[in-house]
């Protein structure tokens, strides 16, 4: 398979402190990859990295085998690169339907403008955009839950509608920050249903994820990045025997496995 998206050498440092230290990897086509960690390993800084939400010390991001190093956030996702955010990132005063139509819209606050001037009156665009995140909306069962306010709804909810937002966006590749944490059972088998679907649709999906039982289940590959560097990489079974990986685990009082 074809690889989509790779680093080479991506290093982020925040003044003296190496968050994300020389990592290189890729993610094929179809691949659902996992990066674990313990906290502070620099999980989500080396997603922001992929995301263009932060641009690398040192080290570049290759799109589609195209070097995308320090482009926007915006401009990615037009390019079919889209992600969730550990603490969340939803208009809780906007419906469960427009907060994915903007998330379907190729630009930043000029789009969502537009999808707040669609209430009432549809042109085309603003058509085919709900189309699009109604689509994705189905995909997650959350179509009957569309007119609901987000901020009205139950936390493992809005993570989800977090999720049919990336993918309404049209994304070949997708990023998600610990998408179970905080999730009761039934969210959790909701969740899983949703990643054993992106899967089968052939989306690159790259996950970082405490819950080690749906990241061993799910993950054809996983990468274990500790104070920065990665330390392993290969198939579940591989990460779950690698020594390193266990003292990167044990040897962190605030590392949770
Ligand atoms: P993880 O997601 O694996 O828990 P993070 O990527 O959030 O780890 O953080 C990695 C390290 O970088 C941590 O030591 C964290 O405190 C630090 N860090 C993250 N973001 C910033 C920032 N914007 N400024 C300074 N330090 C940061
Ligand atoms: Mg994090």
């Amino acid at each position: 398979m074809s690889i989509v998206l790779e680093t080479k050498n991506l290093t982020k440092t925040f003044g003296g402190l190496m968050a994300v230290s020389d990592v290189s990897l890729a993610v094929r086509a179809g691949e659902a990859f996992a990066v674990i960690g313990p906290n502070g390993a620099g999980k989500s800084t080396f997603l922001n990295l992929l995301s263009g939400l932060a641009a690398p010390t040192h080290g570049d991001v290759y799109l589609n085998g195209v070097r995308v190093t320090g482009t926007p956030a915006h401009t990615l996702r037009r390019a079919g690169l889209s992600r969730t955010f550990q603490n969340g990132r939803l208009f809780a005063r906007l419906t469960v339907l427009e907060n994915v139509m903007a998330g379907a819209c190729p630009g930043e606050k000029q789009d969502l403008l537009g999808v707040l001037g669609a209430r009432g009156s549809y042109n085309r665009w603003q058509a085919a955009l709900e189309a699009r995140a109604g689509d994705a909306l189905k995909r997650l069962n959350l179509w009957d839950m569309r007119d609901k306010y987000v901020g009205e709804l139950p936390f493992g909810v809005q993570r989800n509608v977090e999720i049919a937002r990336a993918l309404a966006a049209e994304a070949k590749v997708v990023l998600l920050d610990e998408p179970a944490a905080g999730l009761n059972l039934g969210e959790r088998v909701a969740l899983v249903n949703t990643l054993n679907d992106m899967k089968a649709q052939g989306l690159a999906v790259v996950l970082i994820e405490h819950d080690m039982g749906l990241v061993m289940s799910w993950s054809d590959r996983v990468a274990v990045l500790n104070f920065g560097e990665k330390i392993a990489e290969g198939t579940p079974t591989d990460i779950r025997t690698n020594p390193k990986v266990i003292e990167a685990y044990l040897g962190s009082e605030d590392a949770h496995a």
